[in-house]
């Protein structure tokens, strides 16, 4: 399939791992096995757009078109996905010992997750190259997302997820009209049964960096965060990973930024990755120095977005903390949900477990010297607790109003 690329500004494709350049009419998924990154002329878009044209722009993440990949304005599928705001966190970062300490809401966007963002591209550019069907493997959040863009431009989607898949990533796929399927095996599992159906299917693979424009969407989390801190970037960026779209997206739209003379300040972001004990391949592939990953036996965490045995993308992962000066932090499986809960208790913030591993990393960093009380510190809140019914759930008191109140039990 071809298409006319009405943007002027994507100069061409590249594959990540030998940097050959590929033409950007056609749709690709992966090259030599391996990611493929979206390259814009970006001398011409400094150019073509001003700060100034740009904060005049609704809040949305379409007020970047010049940085995202070649649409026409006809072919946008967007379901209102807008700029999530930067929530100072005084009363949590005190307990902690932070003086700067926030959270990028990310629970705010449509479907309740920041994979809305990239859907929101991934769908566009499937929509603009005339693909009628997708299909994708899940851990949770992606297939809900998938399936409402799906919707929302009429095309068909095959969703498939491990069996213990949260419940209400289950009925949201359903309830957005997807064929939504069950497997009894990991996300890699599902993966192979979707590699599989696009051939006998003719689907179009969704799967995390498998098509190049999910990282672009995900990559106006990194525009957003440097408009909202006036160009200049914080210090530190605590973000939970699994595939590594998010993370990857992120230290693109700073060096993009920082070619286009855009960033005030010289000093660049450390990326601190963030998994679980129970499902650590990056962790364990930067501690031993290697570019690429392991996959990891038997993958086990609560937060099921960073349950990613072995990510495709991994060595763009670990360069992007390499450059960056980060690090990859694996925390205790049993300390998520507690910090989950405490946060947002504490903040009023609905944090998801990826996000409560987050900040078991912080205090962890703190604790050893990663980072110091008075950096400037973001953690990505990548979803809404409510999506994880069973990681809140509890019980409540039943008030009988039949019987007097005792409200010295209240
Ligand atoms: C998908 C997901 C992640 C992991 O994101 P990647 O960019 O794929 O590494 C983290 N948190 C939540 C809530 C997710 O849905």
């Amino acid at each position: 399939m071809t298409a006319t690329v009405t943007n002027n500004f994507v100069s061409h494709l590249e594959g990540a791992i030998d940097g050959e350049h590929l033409p950007p009419e056609i749709v690709h998924t992966l090259h030599h096995e391996r990611p493929i990154w979206v390259r814009y002329d970006l001398e011409q878009i400094n150019k073509s757009l001003s700060k100034q044209v740009l904060l005049s722009r609704p809040p949305t993440i379409w007020r970047y078109a010049e940085l995202l990949p070649a649409y026409e304005p006809s072919k946008i599928v967007s379901l209102g996905e807008g700029m999530t705001p930067v929530l100072p966190c005084p009363r949590l970062g005190g307990e902690m010992g932070l003086n700067h300490l926030s959270v990028k809401d990310e629970s705010q966007l449509p479907t309740g997750s920041f994979k809305s963002r990239g859907m929101a591209l991934a769908i566009t550019m499937a929509n603009h190259f005339g693909v009628k069907t997708v299909a994708l493997p899940t851990a949770g959040n992606a297939g809900g997302a998938a399936a409402a863009y799906a919707a929302r431009a009429g095309m068909q989607c095959y969703v498939f997820m491990p069996q213990d898949t949260p419940i209400i990533n289950q009925y949201e796929a359903v309830a957005a009209g997807a064929h939504a399927f069950l497997v009894n095996g990991l996300i890699n599992d599902c993966g192979s049964v979707v590699n599989k159906g696009k051939d006998e299917m003719g689907w179009f693979d969704l799967s995390t960096l498998k098509e190049p424009y999910r990282i672009e969407g995900k990559k106006t989390m990194g525009l957003e965060l440097a408009e909202q801190f006036d160009w200049k970037l914080p210090d530190v960026i605590f973000y939970p990973t699994g595939g590594g779209t998010g993370l990857i997206g992120m230290w693109k739209a700073f060096n993009e930024l920082r070619e286009m003379g855009w960033l005030d300040s010289p000093v660049m972001p450390r990326m601190i990755s963030v998994q679980s004990t129970g499902c650590s391949p990056i962790v364990n592939a930067y501690d031993s120095g290697q570019r690429h990953a392991t996959p990891v036996q038997s993958a086990e965490t609560i937060a099921r977005g960073i349950r990613v045995p072995g990510a495709v993308g991994d060595f763009m992962i670990l360069d992007a903390i390499r450059q960056s000066g980060g690090t990859a932090v694996a925390v205790d499986e049993d300390a998520i949900l507690p910090w989950m809960s405490r946060a947002t208790a504490t903040e009023g913030i609905s944090v998801c477990p990826e996000t409560g591993a987050c900040f078991a990393a912080v205090q962890q960093c703190l604790d050893d010297g990663t980072i110091s009380a008075n950096d400037n510190i973001v953690v990505f809140n990548t979803g809404a607790s409510q999506k994880y019914s069973e990681a809140i759930a509890c019980e409540l008191p039943l008030l009988n109003i039949e019987q007097p109140i005792n409200w010295a039990a209240i």
